[in-house]
């Protein structure tokens, strides 16, 4: 391991993000100097019961620490900042990025308790050193304000690591993807650009986000009684796009969820609201009529803990959805996430609530924050690489983003499977080694690894359920009261008990067999009685029910 980074060559190496969407770490080395970019959350799936979210392992960075010499964070999104809090203490380099992504992040790491954290704040399109590597922040548009991609420079030549990125001709917040900046670079020489993959198998282009604002108009205008609209909670620009349309039609906007007050304070502090006006407490909406509000609320991934799942559910507070209210959903849905949006919708729908999806309608009430085909196109053009490594995406995007590159007469394209080691330069560029990659799971009282046995066992609970049994004896192996049976998940013929009565049947018989000294010659101890009546009692089951239940056995032995 060392000694791939103390090699006198410039590599690229994806530890999260380039197999799945989210738990972006990426690391660059340069003659035994590393930088690492984003570092990231991922939303866990139902392979991982209990668990919301996944994190990148950063062994590789804790291993390297003395070499590694900065974390740079390109924006606020959960996928590339969210699991800086819960990780940094393994590692602790200094963290640099803009200001509004300090704002957040600074309250994550208050919120978990890191007071120690090195933040340093820079600006957009300034030069500034970390030791071989010379690092220019270049201001893109995305959906989360003061979004960058990092122009690195090193001894042995330039690359662009784009980060998440479109080319909105009209951006709300900030400032719009420029030509000549990418231009600008290009003349400088790029080696390798390594890019966002998101919308790589999307045709034409992201769009604007003040089209959003129209389409917003549009669709308040045919609601009566009140309007929801879910959103990301960092896309501070949909936040003014929303405030803005609810101005042309006469509503007020209230923002619910904590994570929701939490960026929209950090905009505030940054700059970003300053032209809008203020915006209602939940406690303002009970005097004031349906017909005039407009909530901004959180949970658009459908999040079972998240304001509008709540809301859905009837558990929120005092607010409740009604027949003629509408819902609308200004975001996409992250692949995977589909089933809890369903869950939402079908609440919202039992309670005859207008649900509203960028696919129900013709006006545009959401565009994406990544490059779609032509501005991947349009980005390769100004840049004009010698080598595209696609990032930020499952295999399938990252292939399609491939594609494109060669469509595009670039000279070398390489797909990354995270933990690849790709060699920049000297020569060609090729991937020449590979480091293991390891996800951790947030669990409710710490971080584990994915698979941690509690993990394995609560999916395997999940499918096979799970018996135990308590038995006491005397040490002429005589049962002692009763044997205690339970179950979980088990279902048998005739009814939930028959199986419990007909277990504690074969548990007599192996002990009767044990007093007869048919299984062991040479005495008997708790352990070997315990493990005898395990292996059994799984089979009897699997015979029976077809199962493999987890299985757990307690024998006492009292000396009397
Ligand atoms: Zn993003
Ligand atoms: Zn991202």
């Amino acid at each position: 391991m060392s000694n791939i980074f103390n090699s006198d060559e410039f590599l690229f190496i994806p530890l999260g993000g380039s197999e799945e969407f989210g738990a972006n770490l990426n690391l660059y080395s340069c003659n035994g100097e590393l930088i690492a970019i984003d570092c990231g959350i991922a939303f866990a799936d139902e392979r991982f019961p209990g668990i919301d979210i996944l994190l990148p392992d950063p062994w590789v960075l804790e291993e390297n620490r003395e070499k590694l010499k900065a974390l740079i964070i390109t924006h606020a999104h959960e996928d590339h900042i969210g699991a800086v809090p819960y990780i940094w203490e393994r590692f602790k380099c200094p963290i640099y990025t803009t200001k509004f992504t300090s704002a957040v992040l600074h309250k994550k790491f208050y919120q978990e308790g890191v007071y120690d954290a090195d933040i340093k704040v820079i600006n957009l399109n300034e030069d500034f050193e970390i030791g071989v590597f010379k690092i220019k922040a270049l201001p893109v548009s995305h959906s989360v304000p003061d979004s960058f991609s990092v122009f690195i420079q090193t001894p042995y030549g330039n690359v662009l690591h784009s980060g998440d990125w479109n080319l909105d001709p009209a951006p709300i917040t900030g400032i719009r993807t420029d030509k000549k900046t990418f231009q600008y670079i290009s003349s400088k020489g790029v080696i390798a650009y390594i890019g966002d993959s998101t919308n790589a198998q999307v045709n034409g282009f992201s769009g604007s986000e003040a089209d959003v604002e129209k389409g917003l108009i549009a669709e308040f205008k045919q609601c009566k009684g009140k309007i929801v609209v879910t959103i990301f909670s960092s896309n501070i620009g949909r936040v003014i796009s929303i405030a803005r349309a609810a101005i042309d039609v006469g509503r007020r906007v209230a923002l619910i969820g904590r994570s929701l007050h939490r960026m929209v304070g950090c905009a505030y502090d940054c700059g970003f609201l300053q032209d809008i006006p203020e915006f209602l407490t939940e406690d303002d909406l009970e005097y004031i009529s349906d017909d005039n509000i407009v909530l901004i609320v959180t949970g658009s991934q459908g999040e079972h803990r998240a304001a509008l799942a709540r809301i859905a559910r009837g558990e929120y507070r005092d607010i409740s959805l009604n027949k003629g209210d509408s819902v609308i959903f200004s975001a996409r849905a992250i692949p995977g996430n589909e089933r809890n949006i369903n869950t939402v919708k079908n609440n919202l729908s039992a309670a005859e609530v207008r649900i509203i999806t960028p696919s129900d309608t013709k006006n545009i009430i959401h565009v994406s924050g990544h490059p779609c085909k032509e501005e991947i196109i349009q980005m390769l053009q100004w840049v004009n690489p010698d080598c595209v490594i696609p990032v930020h995406g499952e295999r399938l995007q990252l292939d399609a983003h491939a594609r494109l590159a060669q469509e595009c007469q670039i000279k070398h394209t390489i797909v990354p499977n995270n933990g690849s080691v790709i060699r920049l330069a000297p020569g060609e560029p090729e991937i020449i080694d590979h480091i293991e990659t390891k996800m951790l799971a947030v669990d409710l009282m710490r971080i584990i690894p994915v698979n941690h046995q509690s993990i394995t066992a609560r999916r395997k609970l999940q499918y096979s359920g799970a018996v135990h049994a308590s038995i006491v004896i005397d040490s002429g192996l005589n049962i002692l009261g009763n044997i205690k049976i339970d179950t979980v998940g088990l279902t048998c013929e005739r009814s939930d008990d028959c199986i419990i009565n007909d277990l504690e049947k074969h548990i007599r018989n192996i002990i009767i067999k044990f007093k007869n000294d048919t299984l062991y010659d040479e005495g008997h101890d708790e352990d070997k009685i315990s493990e005898t009546i395990r292996i059994s009692v799984r089979k009897y089951v699997l015979d029976r029910l077809r199962l493999k239940p987890k299985t757990t056995i307690h024998v006492t032995c009292l000396n009397i």
